[in-house]
């Protein structure tokens, strides 16, 4: 994506670059909230371009690396554009792709005429696979490629679905997760259109995980400055800190977006069988019995002085809103219909000092500060 560059250039002046590093991406689950599920939450950034991709000639993967690593990343890809080299990728082969400090996923961006997607895998593919497929227009177009990805153990995820370059190869198909957060929440992409889907696909009966990615293109010039590596970081609860850990917590939905991977992330578990321990993880789903359930909202690493507008949303439509000030937990209990499916997830606004300067004054990032995945109800 190239707008950026439209933004006035004086506003550059205004903006001051996102800063901060932190060694704590890494976090142990603590006892509590999370329950006894073995794991490791990682930080990472799911869709980026390096000098493999045209328009991104000036970002080279040796300088992304770096800048991942120092913010403290847990996890990192890169995204090139696939039609760029005409399907045969070379980024994977860069000696610069290397990292001794976080996991690293063989990523490409699955660039068409009809819509992007990004894939994943723990190991290389055949991607020549995916671009014979990229010029079918037929109705089960979509479906090859998602059979494709099934095939070759290939993570599918669409990209910002609704703006810019909208998929069309529809949304029936079996993909394993969405970008339902692009670059800053609210400039130059409003999200929330991406999230709408997101809910009406879940409504539907389907459980898809919902990503961010920065879609970063630039280290330096205006665009570097309002968006860049991490602006938003996907969070994964994961078993292992290895590549297949981090897909399959990706694939299972134990993932919160939040600002920055320095920013405070955003937890929903519950305790569906009241015994204290809130041992279920967005991504879960649990049988729809017509009991109470116990929800808990954490806010990791609440700013001391953090005001935060919780709002927990009940099959797409808010059903409690509160702010914090000088808390990070919100308990509450619900009762799923008995039968029916229902699916609850949490969004937080709020201010983030992560956010650049001119974000903050013209709202671009639309006072987001992070959101988590669903649990579902009677989706089993
Ligand atoms: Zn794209
Ligand atoms: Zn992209």
């Amino acid at each position: 994506m190239r707008w950026l560059y439209l933004v006035a250039t004086a506003t550059a002046l205004l903006l001051s670059a996102c800063s901060g590093s932190s060694d704590d991406t890494s976090t142990p689950a603590p006892g509590g909230p999370s329950g006894p599920r073995p794991g490791t939450w990682l930080s990472g950034d799911l869709h980026l371009h390096s000098d493999h991709s045209d328009d991104a000639a000036d970002n080279p993967i040796e300088k992304l690396v770096k800048v991942a690593e120092e913010r403290g990343m847990g996890f990192f890809t890169i995204t090139d554009h696939d039609n760029h080299v005409e399907g045969r990728l070379t980024t994977w082969d860069d000696p610069a792709f290397r990292s001794d400090k976080m996991v690293l996923l063989h990523g490409v961006e699955y660039t068409t005429a009809r819509g992007h997607a990004n894939l994943f895998s723990a190991a290389r593919f055949d991607h020549m696979r995916f671009y014979a497929l990229r010029d079918r227009t037929d109705a089960e177009a979509g479906r090859a490629i998602a059979a494709e990805a099934r095939a070759q153990g290939v993570h599918l995820s669409v990209n910002h679905p609704v703006n810019g370059d909208p998929w069309e190869f529809g949304f029936d198909m079996p993909f394993d997760s969405m970008e339902i957060w692009n670059a800053l929440y609210a400039f130059p992409t409003d999200n929330s259109g991406a999230i709408r889907l997101w809910d009406e696909l879940i409504a539907g009966g389907r459980r898809i995980t919902g990503r961010g990615g920065s879609d970063c293109h630039h280290q330096t010039g205006i665009e570097s400055l309002g968006l860049n590596v991490g602006n938003p970081t996907t969070w994964v609860y994961s078993q292992a800190p290895t590549a297949a850990g981090v897909l399959a917590a990706l694939k299972a939905g134990h993932v919160a977006i939040g600002y920055a991977p320095t920013a405070e992330r955003i937890r929903l578990t519950a305790d569906a069988d009241r015994d204290g321990g809130y041992e279920t993880l967005m991504g879960d789903a649990l049988p729809a019995q017509g009991q109470p359930v116990a929800f808990r909202v954490d806010i990791d690493r609440a700013r001391p002085l953090g005001i935060y507008n919780v709002t927990v949303l009940k099959n797409g439509q808010p059903f409690l809103e509160r702010r914090l000030f000088g808390e990070q937990v919100l308990d509450f209990e619900d009762t799923p219909a008995a039968g029916q499916r229902s699916w609850y997830r949490a969004e937080v606004r709020g201010s983030t000092p992560e956010a650049p300067a001119l974000a903050v004054l013209a709202g671009f990032y639309g006072d987001f500060v992070g959101m988590t995945n669903p649990i579902y109800f009677g989706y089993e």
